[in-house]
């Protein structure tokens, strides 16, 4: 049965784990997963720089699934590993892989996920039980370790995941008071798309002497990706996309906007439209989030929109379109927001609007970004009047305090 996972089989993996393999529909290991795996059930601390999308969930998932299983006593009820992420949503999704590879281990291994916006007691009833694995955001598990419902003195396993992004939504204290809490003696794991010098200091905090692995991928994401600009003023940006929506039969697509409020609107708007849209963003309950994103999932709903922040760690199978019906305010976002589609070796479709008011902009995200792209205009909604004098290289977001990042980014439009 297991005939044509036999790539798999060599990295180390156990028949329990190459049966839900088989279930999820792979057939061959990711690059990362080729590189990481063998070290990783060796026991090996790592510093892995790899991106969303890479397979990256399954390389920690694997292994710390086999090894706890592997592992299990009567008398052992300790938690075995913890799992920090940036982001709620992220850690939904890690714990749902776990789940996922988990269900053919003959010694079940237990997860739970420890994130602030769910119920706090029903956390702590579950860890009364014994837990194996605990995959938490680092707020709420610093509570948790505050009220001493948990310890994490006896952890084997640690895995950082997108360090980098735990470390921009300002968890770095927590960080290192969670550090504080946990057994000295574990494997670590540390997964980061990028390693600016505050990432590389944690990573030293965390362990002596990882091996740093840099997963060089053969067929960037981007690569895979068809991107579209459309020139269409503000205010038809509603209109033209629900005339593309049906006129090109879209689905199934992420539309990213620059502000909560926008979120709610956009989907508003798209649903008095007759469109099936929701919202995802950080003024929504956890409940709301999570209700707005399995529907998407479940295909209730064909439009998500959402802000960079809620979209971040999102992992979503197969999507074939995002839209940035807002520039995102770095080319940095621009790649990110991209790389949601054309994953795991599929196409997707990209496509951005821009305005008078983003041309410049919009100029140094391609810049940055390498490309030069064809603008497009669509009939009855082609961009119209001139750019006022006043507007040129100004904020993407109208009305807002300048941060220190909209000033550099204004300083480097001059300078192009
Ligand atoms: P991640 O980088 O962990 O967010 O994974 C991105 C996507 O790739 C997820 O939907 C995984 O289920 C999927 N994936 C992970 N490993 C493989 C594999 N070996 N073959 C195909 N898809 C995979």
């Amino acid at each position: 049965m297991l005939k044509n996972l036999e790539n798999f089989k060599d990295l180390g993996l156990s028949d329990e784990i190459l049966l839900a393999i088989e279930r999820s529909g792979f057939v061959e290991p990711t690059s990362i997963q080729y590189k990481t795996l063998p070290l990783i059930l060796e026991g090996r601390d790592l510093l892995i720089e790899a991106q969303t999308g890479s397979g990256k969930t399954a390389c920690f998932s694997w292994p710390l699934l086999q090894k706890i299983s592997a592992n299990k006593t009567s008398e052992n009820n300790s938690i075995q590993a913890l799992i920090l992420t940036p982001t709620r949503e992220l850690a939904l999704q890690v714990s749902g892989a776990l789940f996922r590879f988990g269900e053919f281990l003959s010694s079940k291994v237990s997860v739970l996920t420890i994130i602030g916006g769910e119920s706090i007691e029903q956390q702590t009833r579950v860890l009364a039980n014994g837990v194996d694995i605990v995959v938490a955001t680092p707020g709420r598990l610093l509570d948790l370790i505050g009220q001493k419902v948990l310890s994490l003195r006896e952890i084997k396993f640690l895995v950082l995941d997108e360090a980098d992004k735990i470390l921009d939504l300002g968890f770095a204290a927590e960080l290192d008071l969670v550090l504080n809490e946990i057994s000295t003696n574990r494997q670590n794991l540390f997964f980061s798309a990028t390693y600016p010098e505050k990432v590389l200091e944690i990573a030293k905090r965390i362990s002596a002497d990882p091996e740093h692995l840099r997963i060089e991928d053969e067929n960037p994401t981007v690569e895979n990706i068809l991107q579209r600009v459309i020139e269409v003023n503000k205010d038809n940006r509603g209109m033209l996309l629900r005339h593309l929506i049906v006129q090109e039969k879209w689905r199934n697509a992420l539309v990213f906007v620059s502000s909560k409020t926008a979120a709610g609107n956009l989907a508003e708007k798209l649903k008095k439209m007759g469109v099936r849209a929701g919202a995802i963003h950080g003024d929504l309950s956890q409940p709301e989030r999570n209700k707005a994103l399995s529907d998407f999932k479940d295909k209730k709903i064909d439009f998500l929109v959402a802000t960079d922040v809620a979209a971040r760690g999102i992992d979503i199978n197969k999507l074939s379109l995002v839209i940035n019906f807002d520039l995102p305010r770095s080319p940095a976002d621009y790649i990110h927001r991209i790389g949601r589609t054309g994953r795991a070796g599929e196409k997707g479709i990209a496509v951005t609007f821009i305005g008078h008011e983003d041309q410049e902009h919009f100029k140094l995200i391609e810049k940055r970004a390498q490309v030069s792209l064809e603008r497009e205009q669509v009939n009855g909604f082609e961009l119209t009047g001139e750019a006022p004098e006043a507007i040129r290289g100004q904020l993407p977001v109208k009305g807002k305090r300048k941060s220190k990042k909209d000033k550099a980014r204004e300083l480097a439009i001059k300078k192009t």
